[in-house]
C-alpha cells in the first residue's frame, strides 16, 4: 500500500532496525519501545488487521511471533505479546503487526485496564449464548 509506513519499511524505502526477515514476514525494533528490545512482527504483504489477513498468512506470522518471543525471552523475565485491531483498540499503524515486548520483574509496567463485571448470572449467560452463537456462524 502506497502510503503505509510499514510497507515502505518492507520495500526498504525508509530505514528501520530490522532484525529478521523471511519470504513473508519482517521483524524490527519498535521506534518507541516500552522496554529496549521491543519488537514488531509484521507481514510483508499489506493486510490491515486480524480480520483481513488470510489464515495461512496468519499462521506464518504467529510462527515468527513465537520465534521472536523465544529470542527475546533469552534476556528477560517474561514476554508480553499484543496486537491491536482498529482505532478503538489503539491501532495506529494500519498494517497488521504483533508487539513482542521484553518484560522484567522490576520494570514497573502495569496494564491500566479498568475492569468491569457481569451484573448477574443472567447477564453472564447472555454473553455466553450470544458469543457461542456468533462463534459457530464463523467459517
Ligand atoms: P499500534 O498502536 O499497535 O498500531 O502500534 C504501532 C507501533 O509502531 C507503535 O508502537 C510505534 O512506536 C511503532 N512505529 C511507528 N512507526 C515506526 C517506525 N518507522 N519504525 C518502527 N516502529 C514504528
Ligand atoms: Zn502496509
Amino acid at each position: 500500500m502506497l502510503d503505509c509506513i510499514f510497507c515502505k519499511i518492507v520495500k526498504k524505502e525508509i530505514p528501520a532496525a530490522i532484525i529478521y526477515e523471511d519470504d513473508t514476514c519482517l521483524v524490527m525494533l519498535d521506534i518507541k519501545p516500552v522496554n529496549k528490545g521491543h519488537c514488531l512482527v509484521l507481514t510483508k504483504e499489506h493486510y490491515e488487521n486480524i480480520f483481513e489477513i488470510p489464515e495461512d498468512r496468519l499462521r506464518k506470522l504467529i510462527s515468527v511471533v513465537q520465534k521472536t518471543a523465544k529470542a527475546v525471552k533469552q534476556t528477560c523475565d517474561g514476554v508480553t505479546i499484543t496486537q491491536n485491531n482498529g482505532r478503538a483498540s489503539g491501532q495506529v499503524v494500519n498494517h497488521i503487526h504483533f508487539h513482542v515486548i521484553p518484560r522484567y520483574s522490576t520494570d514497573g509496567h502495569k496494564y491500566s485496564w479498568k475492569t468491569t463485571f457481569y451484573t448477574d448470572e443472567k447477564d453472564l449467560k447472555n454473553y455466553v449464548i450470544s458469543l457461542s452463537k456468533r462463534m459457530s456462524s464463523i467459517r
